[in-house]
């Protein structure tokens, strides 16, 4: 098997110097094993967000307002490299790059003030600067630390359409890269450092992979180097039974097929990015979520097959923001080519639909609350009465051992009896009931249904143990 393993660690993981050095010293703990790390960072927790307000703030132009988030963020940056590599701010070798990094940033938000209008190509370029910087600074940290790191330029090697915000990667580009500008070094036994998250086209031109993207560098990078594994690192013990914020007593789920895991990704699981899992499942690479604050915990491990399990489901997630649109047509009556038309409009304004269910007259779906929906309603009313509402969740049930166990609908709607429930689907793979609710009914439901369907928890494949710990503690 290759001794290639992939690292991903998230923001969390990186988010100040105590994070940054507690990740050196797991990767330190792989080399022990012989193995060789390509590790991938994200930014430092919330930069990205923060760079794309000041992104937002100089596209209203408020210059100032921009600059001050700025500001701020050279600050922390200085302050964690410094204090990495033990120097003082004044005298921090990284302290040039990070200072040249921000004044051009500073240059381009200032531009963008005056200008007055953000555009998905500037938008990109702005938000990259959050993992160019952390992979620079956690290369040189791990250097210091007498691991022998190797910065790499992800946007040399992630080579992506130019769908700013959401680009698409090129598989066999993607992997002729790798082989020229991460391979040699990990073959000489070196450890690449790289951001994951951003790409660029085939002309160098700055592209993202859409939010928690890193996630998906790394697959990419595993897929494209075939490496023994991936892993990746964040803040919660492994995939849990639902987010562990929404529902404290969530139990980390021990292995998890990868059908399982794409579809609660998708569904809104954040402790992964949604297309993650595919480059993996091409190429039968294990991957791993494990927890860089308790990195001792064994994590959750996904795997082609999951092993039986006796419950039916595996975990719960909720896609929240969405928005449901009622599309009614007495005249057209289903007529053929109906649906067509409908779902033509949303191709033309290229807005994914999560949800359909139909009847004689009426189609609802619901998407992605969006700045797009007015025009999206205005075209469908060419064709039929459109009604849309948001606010609403998209609660999302998984496990592969749904299939032909005869109640578990009852159970599920009888668990959230008191909640009004819109609209219902089982998902077409088998292996997933969703249906759609308030958004303000979402934890309350989640919390239901967890009560009813992990109270009894299989110890095969959930972590019961842990239970029994808290449960003595309390
Ligand atoms: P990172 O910065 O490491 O990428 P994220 O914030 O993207 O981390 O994802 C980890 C978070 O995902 C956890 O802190 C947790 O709140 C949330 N989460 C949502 N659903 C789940 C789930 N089913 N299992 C584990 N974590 C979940
Ligand atoms: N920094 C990016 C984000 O916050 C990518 C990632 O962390 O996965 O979306
Ligand atoms: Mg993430």
């Amino acid at each position: 098997m290759s001794k290639l393993v992939v690292m991903k660690f998230g923001g969390t993981s990186v988010e100040d110097a105590t994070a940054i050095n507690r990740t050196a010293g797991i990767v330190q703990g792989r080399r022990d094993k012989g193995l060789t790390p390509i590790v991938v960072v994200s930014a430092m927790a919330k930069v990205t967000d923060q760079l794309l307000s000041a992104a937002s703030a100089a596209g209203r132009g408020d210059r100032m307002g921009a600059l001050a988030i700025t500001a701020r963020l050279r600050n922390r940056h200085l302050e964690t490299a410094c204090a990495l590599v033990a120097q003082a701010v004044g005298d921090c070798s990284l302290s040039k790059m990070i200072d040249a990094e921000f004044d051009s940033l500073d240059e381009i938000l200032r531009g963008l003030a005056s200008i007055g209008e953000l555009t998905p190509r500037i938008s990109d370029m702005i938000v990259s600067v959050g993992e160019r910087l952390s992979s620079r600074i956690i290369a040189e940290a791990f250097s210091h630390r007498g691991l022998d790191a190797v910065h790499v330029d992800a946007r040399k090697c992630i080579v992506t359409d130019g769908q700013h915000g959401k680009a698409i990667p090129q598989d066999a580009a993607i992997e002729l890269r790798l082989k020229e500008h991460v391979l040699p070094f990990a073959e000489a036994g070196r450890v690449c450092v790289m951001g994951g998250f951003i790409g660029a086209t085939e002309k160098g031109v700055t592209t993202t992979l859409g939010r928690g993207g890193s996630d998906f560098t790394a697959a990419l990078v595993g897929g494209g180097v075939d490496a023994g594994a991936i892993e990746i690192w964040t803040d919660v013990n492994g995939i849990m039974t639902t987010d562990p914020r929404v529902c404290p007593t969530a139990l980390r789920v021990k292995s998890i097929s990868f059908e399982e895991a794409a579809e609660l990704a998708y569904f809104g699981a954040k402790v992964l990015h949604p297309a993650t899992i595919l480059p993996a499942v091409k190429k039968n690479i294990p991957v791993l979520v494990l927890n860089s604050r308790n990195p001792e915990n064994e994590g959750t491990r996904i795997t082609s097959l999951a092993p039986y399990c006796r419950s039916p489901f595996k975990s719960i997630a909720a896609k929240r923001r969405l928005t449901i649109i009622d599309v009614v047509a007495s005249r057209m009556l289903m007529s053929h080519g109906y649906l067509k038309a409908i779902f033509e409009v949303f191709d033309k304004h290229k807005c994914p639909v999560d949800m359909v269910s139909t009847s004689e007259v009426s189609v609802s779906l619901t998407v992605d609350s969006n700045e797009k929906l007015p025009e999206i309603a205005a075209d469908l009313r060419q064709l039929a009465d459109v009604k849309y509402e948001g606010r609403k969740a998209l609660i999302c049930m998984v496990g592969g051992n749904i299939r032909g166990q005869n109640g578990i609908a009852a159970q599920v709607f009888q668990a959230i009896r008191h909640v009004n429930v819109r609209m219902i689907s089982q998902g077409a793979s088998e292996i997933n009931m969703s249906f759609m609710i308030d958004e303000d009914d979402a934890d309350e439901a989640i919390r239901s249904l967890h009560d009813v369907f992990f109270a009894d928890p299989d110890p095969e494949i959930f972590d019961v143990e842990a239970l029994k710990e808290s449960s003595l503690k309390s």
